[in-house]
């Protein structure tokens, strides 16, 4: 098939049975359900663009493993174009739907194994890449969506897994079978862990002799018997089961916790077990590749900020104020910073040993490290230029209400020229855009820590050509 309509998708994932708790309740209807509807409609659209002309040249791609048109969000990078491409269609998708798409961590965990997975072969005779080439071409062919299973809970982080009180802190293997695996544990902040057809597991850190059990990788469905989906809370998250007070007319995020209740993993579906050694480099290619992800679709999301901001302008009768003008601009400068940075990243890649290609670690984590202070200033000018009925603005019900409505109208009105109930809309968009913390949190945590993103520049950075050429230049030989 190469291709899914988006109504193939969401019957996809209609055709699933996750096991799912959300807000104390079991949810059995996934698709259906407003709060993760709204996750799922978000991932729908890189599906939807996917059959629109506009975009087609740019999200569509050939596959030289199915001969097939796939969608990009399964095509692990095979040139410098793909890597550019990467960035430019999640602008596209951050803009398109102004929260998180939530298919890019997939991409990303795909696009690391298809290095590691090669370099654990050579220097093993594994067959973990033949394996991780078979997946990958069933994911080609049903134009799935993976999610990234990489965050584990970790308990007490100043010990290692093997030396945690509680040995499921990190997840690990239990039981060894002649058919596969049976695993423990769980991964938290699962970004869009029910728009996704599998999950992809990948190792949470550098693991040392001794980790063995904890040096995995895998791929399973999400409704794997024994995964268990805990949607988390995160601010505005009632507001789509309310049905009111949305901000984003149909779009969102949602970040579960999925618990490992000893499950069974088929060797097939195997792409990393035991070799401890290569978990640094399994999450350092994808972290890598995320940071890069969060400068394209980040870049996307100020674009939407800067659009909001101007709009309440006009309806505010401040478009003619040159320091909101002045905060317009410093709002598109972090826009292009973090976009040329992590299209720098792209430029700059190099092909690997197993054919594919890898980004610039500097640059893409010195865009993470970017977004992680220089969002939440964008969001803080935001705030500022719109006005405080960001943080307080009375409920869609109270407007409709006939006893106070009216009065309500009247008082929240700007521009006399502008229908009051814009201005209402625009506002509530606003503090989605601010305030929605399964998104705007992802921007400092997000592929990891700030302080993860500041060891990679130094370690990747080349500090001792930088210290040659300062001696050089002093006349110091
Ligand atoms: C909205 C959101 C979406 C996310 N989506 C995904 C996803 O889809 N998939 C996924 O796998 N993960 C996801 N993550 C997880 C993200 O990668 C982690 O939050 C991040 O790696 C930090 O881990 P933590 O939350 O456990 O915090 P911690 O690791 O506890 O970090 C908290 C602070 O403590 C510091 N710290 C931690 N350990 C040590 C130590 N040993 N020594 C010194 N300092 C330390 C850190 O630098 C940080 O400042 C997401 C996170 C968020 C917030």
């Amino acid at each position: 098939m190469g291709l899914k309509t988006k109504q193939q998708y969401l019957d996809s994932l209609r055709a699933m049975k996750p096991t799912v708790y959300m807000f104390g309740e079991r949810v059995d209807n996934v698709v259906d359900n407003p709060r993760l509807r709204a996750g799922i409609e978000a991932t729908g659209a890189t599906y939807e663009l996917a059959e629109l002309e506009e975009y087609r040249s740019l999200i569509v791609t050939q596959s030289t493993l199915i001969n097939e048109p796939i969608n990009r969000y399964t095509q692990p990078p095979k040139s410098i174009e793909d890597l550019v491409a990467r960035v430019k269609i999640n602008r596209v998708m951050g803009n398109r739907v102004g929260t998180c798409f939530q298919r890019c961590t997939g991409l990303d965990c795909l696009s690391a194994l298809s290095i590691v997975t090669y370099d654990i072969d050579k220097k093993y005779g594994t067959e973990y890449n033949a394996r991780f080439i078979e997946f990958l071409k069933h994911v080609q062919k049903n134009d799935l969506t993976c999610n990234a299973g990489v965050t584990d809970v970790k308990g007490d982080r100043s010990l290692g897994p093997a030396e945690q009180e509680d040995k499921d802190m990190y997840l690990h293997v239990v039981e060894r079978r002649k058919d596969g695996i049976v695993v423990r544990g769980a991964k938290a902040h699962q970004t869009g862990s029910l728009s996704s057809h599998e999950t992809i597991v990948l190792p949470t850190r550098a693991l040392r002799k001794g980790d063995e059990d904890y040096a995995l990788s895998f791929a399973i469905p999400m409704d794997t018997p024994g995964l268990i989906h805990v949607v988390g809370r995160s601010s505005l998250d009632t507001r789509e089961l309310d049905g009111c007070d949305r901000g984003n007319a149909r779009y969102s995020k949602y970040c579960p916790t999925i618990i490992f209740d000893d499950v069974f993993v088929p060797w097939n579906r195997v792409f990393m077990c035991g070799e401890v050694e290569f978990a640094v480099d399994m999450v350092n290619r994808f972290s890598a590749f995320h940071r890069q992800s969060h400068g394209g679709c980040k870049a996307g999301k100020i674009d939407c900020m800067v659009g909001a901001a101007l709009v309440m302008m006009d309806y505010n009768g401040t478009d003619k104020a040159s320091h909101l003008k002045n905060k317009i601009i410093d709002m598109i400068h972090r826009a292009e910073t973090l976009y040329g940075c992590s299209l720098a990243a792209s430029y700059e890649g190099k092909q690997q040993s197993s054919g594919n290609y890898f980004i610039d670690p500097v640059l893409a984590n010195a865009s993470k490290l970017h977004e992680g202070k220089e969002m939440s200033e964008a969001g803080r000018l935001l705030a500022d230029i719109a006005g405080g009925f960001v943080a307080d603005l009375p409920s869609d019900r109270d407007l409709s209400n006939p006893e106070i409505g009216a009065l309500l109208k009247k008082y929240l009105k700007g521009r006399t020229d502008i229908p009051v109930e814009n201005r209402i809309k625009m506002f509530r968009f606003v503090e989605k855009l601010v305030m929605e913390s399964a998104d705007t949190i992802s921007d400092i945590h997000g592929g990891g820590s700030p302080e993860a993103h500041r060891i990679t520049i130094f370690r990747e950075s080349n500090v001792k050509a930088k210290k040659e050429a300062a001696k050089r230049l002093a006349g110091i030989e």
